[in-house]
């Protein structure tokens, strides 16, 4: 017996890395913490395998009136937070035209909002064939469909070809488009566009908007502030200024690993587009999905952000704090794929962020063969995803072989 509404009925949260997870739960309880390897968890750890909490973050948190925390917040955001986070976003990258944003729960609330206002009803919606399997539940969600490209060529490069593929074939059909790249350190292989990928992904779209077809690009920029130097990694979103008006350009930001608030729930839509009347209805429409949503989010994370923000000294200590765990993890994913290569494993390129990942014809098989040495990795549709961001260096040693001798069998 249901009793659920009939489109609710049978929606089930299928989440491999929840049961992988799992699994190595049992392993340490069984074998011993030291002894295993848990490759399945998204979120920073130390060499101890605790939770990394940036200090200057922690100490700032404590030191905000609870009267801060405990109060409503607008619902579109604190004003002077969406101004602090329009800078982060771009740095000095910032693209010439109309910029606004809107305060959401998360990276998460800023790709629900996208998809709810940029994606017709019953349409697709174009990203990665490696992504983030969220993508697939919101627009499940909302009636949505995603479709895939393949995200690498044969040489491991952007396959340009194949994005271009796929949105002609969407745009037989479709007026508008909304497209998601995760870039850079993209979810799950720490790949990011060239500057050369962004151009010919922007030229296309500017011929289908010659031709008076809607296109949305969404760079979901969750990991941006473990992918390399912040201008250098950013220098691509000056090529969102000057679009034609028919090409809308969004950021997803996030708090949860630039400022590791995971669980606070913070982030933001952010809108660049050469028209003003685009931005203006972004303004009105994303303040609708809130309200229906969430209505107002986390005070007291915004509140830290811009403490952090406005004080020059609390901005330094932060920033040296991020970069010390950004080398941390960096140089856990940088040892797997030097020691990928010495045993000719194929590692997708990665170049930075808290996942790596390897293809594999039978993931599942191979993530379960792991099991034998105690490690433990998420099998995902193309490939076995390794979270560089949670192992120690110690545990990282050894693993590619291991993975490549799995992958033999
Ligand atoms: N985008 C990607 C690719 C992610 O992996 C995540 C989190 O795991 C997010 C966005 C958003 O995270 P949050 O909603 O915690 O900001």
């Amino acid at each position: 017996m249901s009793m659920a509404a009939s489109h609710a009925e049978g929606k089930r949260l299928n989440d491999v890395i929840f049961g992988a997870a799992a699994a190595c739960k049992e392993a340490v309880a069984k074998y011993g913490k030291d002894k295993v390897t848990n490759a399945t968890i998204g979120v920073m750890l130390d060499d101890n395998e605790e939770l990394i909490t940036l200090p200057t973050m922690a100490k700032v948190y404590k030191e905000i009136d609870i009267k801060d925390i405990a109060a409503y917040a607008p619902i579109s955001g604190i004003p002077e937070y969406l101004k602090a986070v329009e800078d982060l976003t771009f740095a000095d990258c910032r693209p010439e035209g109309y910029i606004s944003a809107v305060a959401t729960a998360g990276g998460t609330g800023a790709i629900h909002h996208a998809i709810m206002n940029y994606a017709e009803v019953g349409e697709k919606v174009l990203t990665s064939d490696w992504f983030w399997g969220t993508y697939n539940v919101i627009c499940v969600e909302q009636g949505k469909k995603l479709q895939n490209f393949k995200l690498f060529d044969e040489n491991q490069n952007f396959n340009f070809t194949s994005f271009k593929e796929n949105v002609e074939d969407i745009f037989k059909t479709q007026e508008s488009l909304l497209i998601i790249l995760n870039t850079p350190a993209h979810n799950p292989t720490g790949f990011a566009l060239t500057e050369n990928d962004w151009d010919n992904v922007l030229s296309l779209l500017k011929d289908f908007a010659n031709k008076g077809k809607k296109a949305t690009v969404l760079v979901d920029i969750a990991y941006i502030d473990y992918a390399g130097e912040k201008n250098e990694v950013r220098s691509f979103m000056k090529k969102f200024g000057n679009l034609p008006k028919n090409i809308l350009g969004l950021f997803a930001f996030s708090m949860s690993k630039g400022y590791t608030f995971y669980g606070q729930r913070t982030g933001a839509l952010v809108a660049v587009s050469s028209d003003k009347t685009v931005i203006d209805e972004f303004d009105a429409i994303m303040k609708y999905t809130s309200r229906a949503t969430w209505s107002n989010i986390n005070r007291g994370a915004m509140e830290l952000l811009l403490r952090i923000q406005n004080d020059e000294n609390i901005y330094n200590a932060f920033v040296k704090d991020r970069e010390e765990v950004h080398k941390l993890i960096q140089a856990r994913g940088d040892l797997f794929m030097k020691e990928a290569e010495d045993c000719n494993l194929t590692a997708l390129p990665y170049t930075g962020g808290f996942f790596l990942s390897v293809p594999a014809n039978d993931p599942q098989k191979v993530a379960d063969l792991l099991h034998k040495d105690l490690i433990y990795a998420v099998p995902l549709k193309l490939g076995i995803r390794v979270a560089v961001c949670s192992v120690p260096l110690n545990k990282i040693k050894g693993m590619a072989e291991k993975i490549n001798n799995a992958l033999k069998i």
